[in-house]
């Protein structure tokens, strides 16, 4: 058995302690100082003050909570647990620095109120972060303000929307390959366009011919993923941008890899008129479930007036301030300045690495990917073979004659102890497996990668059955993902046929 299976199942965890039927009545977790006020103080009108007490709450001494969310961080899995290969996503270590830095007092704890005149180191960070991103994509201008890629997708087609009315005409269709990101045609129809698909050719570039015959007065925009879902650079970009330029439109640079590019490639002299980033992939800030991300957005000079408000500006008396007199914008798309804490993070991800370690990073991701599509590439089909940026898509065909498909190739890889590939992505690879290494891996864990997935093709031979049972050593094992989104529980309710001693229902 390998290694890192029998380290997994050691850590299978048996014990639920579910915190509320743990509870025993009288049980206290906090010690507050002796009452110095008469006790009767009604501070609050009845009416105000909920009947139920603090009834139901659970009572519990502090070594129960903290072995309680101990053990249930035990349960999960993140980029600190392992190797996170999930495609697209740009899942890398998330460096302790940038924690420490977005924790100080200063930063952490100004209020987003706060006038310009005492906010002035927090205006800085805004405005050193915002330069430090034109200079990588090439481009004039930078909002911070989006929370997430597909926020940024929404911006940048807002300002394309904006922009082609300034000129006259708003058009009416959104190009996108058939590769695309999902955010990608919903950002777009969400402003009003159509979109039409653009096919890719059988080496998972942009179909240029096909491009140029859909390209007429009515395409608003492409939007183009760029090095794109397949792993590829589109290596005619500068002919797409040509070919959209010529035909009246704009080109949207989905940037979610620009992990493949920071410090060797600069969108904007591709020709790229608007782009986001997501700094939660590239620039090594916390994904957290659903938690703060942020999708800044790149413009062109042409477009710089149609940016979210407000900008920062540096005044006469060499004060920054946030400009809110922007007739041209495309409005506000987020309450204060954006998620403030992520973009010091992603700050002092730049920073700290300047620019030869921001593409020493690059090439170790690019070298990476190529790295395992290199070993892997006689046990797994790479659906688009030849040159590969920072990720390789795989698919199951060579797996299906044992009935094998991806889903149990990733689950299987869960008791290896790895998180699983992206699945089923981009949607024109059947059995699709997206793997992204990052450069965060060492040498030697893409090595026991490779080996477990060396492992898992002869299983899928030998055992099928272990496969398709998939995972063993976790706590729970297949789970209904659809129904957890569609039906979520969000809240612990009690149960009212278990009797649990003391705890108050
Ligand atoms: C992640 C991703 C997005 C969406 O970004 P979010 O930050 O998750 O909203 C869009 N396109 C691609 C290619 C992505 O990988």
């Amino acid at each position: 058995m390998n290694n890192r299976i029998k380290k997994a199942t050691t850590h299978i965890v048996q014990n639920e302690g579910l915190l509320f039927e743990e509870s025993r009545t009288g049980r206290i977790g906090y010690a507050i100082p002796k009452l110095d006020v008469p006790e009767q103080a009604d501070l609050l009108d009845k009416k105000f003050v909920r009947d139920d007490g603090l009834e139901g709450m659970p009572e519990l001494s502090e070594v129960d909570v903290i072995r309680h969310f101990t053990r249930l961080s035990t349960w999960n899995y993140g980029v600190d647990t392992g190797m996170y290969p999930l495609g697209s996503c740009t899942m890398k270590y998330n460096p302790r620095i940038n924690e420490k830095l977005a924790r100080l007092e200063g930063i952490a704890n100004l209020h987003p109120l706060t006038p310009d005149a005492y906010a002035q180191g927090a205006i800085e960070i805004i405005r050193h972060l915002e330069e430090a991103l034109a200079q990588i994509t090439g481009l004039a201008a930078v909002t911070l303000q989006p929370a997430a890629g597909a926020q940024g997708e929404l911006t940048g087609i807002m300002m394309i929307r904006a922009c082609l009315t300034a000129r006259g005409n708003p058009r009416k269709k959104v190009l996108i390959p058939d590769s695309a990101h999902g955010t990608n045609p919903a950002s777009a129809i969400i402003c009003g366009y159509t979109v039409e698909t653009v096919p890719s050719t059988n080496e998972g570039v942009t179909d240029l011919a096909a491009l140029r015959a859909m390209m007429n007065e009515d395409v608003a925009a492409l939007m183009l993923t760029n090095p794109n879902t397949l792993g590829k650079f589109e290596e005619n970009i500068i002919e797409v941008c040509r070919i959209m330029h010529e035909g009246g439109g704009l080109v949207y640079m989905d940037g979610a890899n620009m992990n493949a590019l920071v410090g060797v490639a600069r969108p904007g002299d591709f020709g790229i008129d608007v782009m986001h980033m997501n700094l939660h992939k590239t620039f090594s800030t916390p994904h957290g479930g659903g938690g703060p991300g942020a999708g800044p957005v790149a413009v062109t000079a042409e477009l710089e007036p149609y940016l979210p408000f407000p900008r920062v500006e540096r005044g006469a008396d060499n004060k920054l301030f946030f400009n809110f007199d922007r007739p041209q914008s495309v409005g506000r798309l987020r309450a204060f300045h954006g998620n403030f804490g992520v973009l010091v993070r992603a700050l002092s991800y730049i920073l700290t690495h300047g620019d030869t370690g921001l593409r020493e990073a690059t090439e170790t991701a690019v070298l990476n990917a190529n790295y395992i599509a290199h070993h892997l590439q006689d046990t797994y089909e790479i659906a688009y073979p030849g040159a590969l940026m920072h990720e390789v898509v795989f698919s199951d065909k060579y797996q299906l004659k044992h009935g094998i498909k991806n889903v149990d190739i990733a689950k299987r890889l869960i008791d290896y102890g790895f998180y699983p590939p992206t699945m089923s992505f981009p949607l024109i690879v059947h059995g699709a497996l997206m793997v992204e290494p990052t450069e965060t891996e060492s040498r030697e864990e893409l090595d026991l990668f490779i080996d477990a997935m060396r492992s898992i093709n002869q299983e899928a031979a030998e055992d099928a059955d272990l496969l398709k049972q998939a995972p063993h050593t976790t706590k729970v094992g297949r789970l209904d993902e659809v129904g957890a989104a569609r039906k979520p529980i969000l809240r612990w309710k009690p149960d009212p046929k278990a009797d649990s001693a003391g705890s108050k229902r």
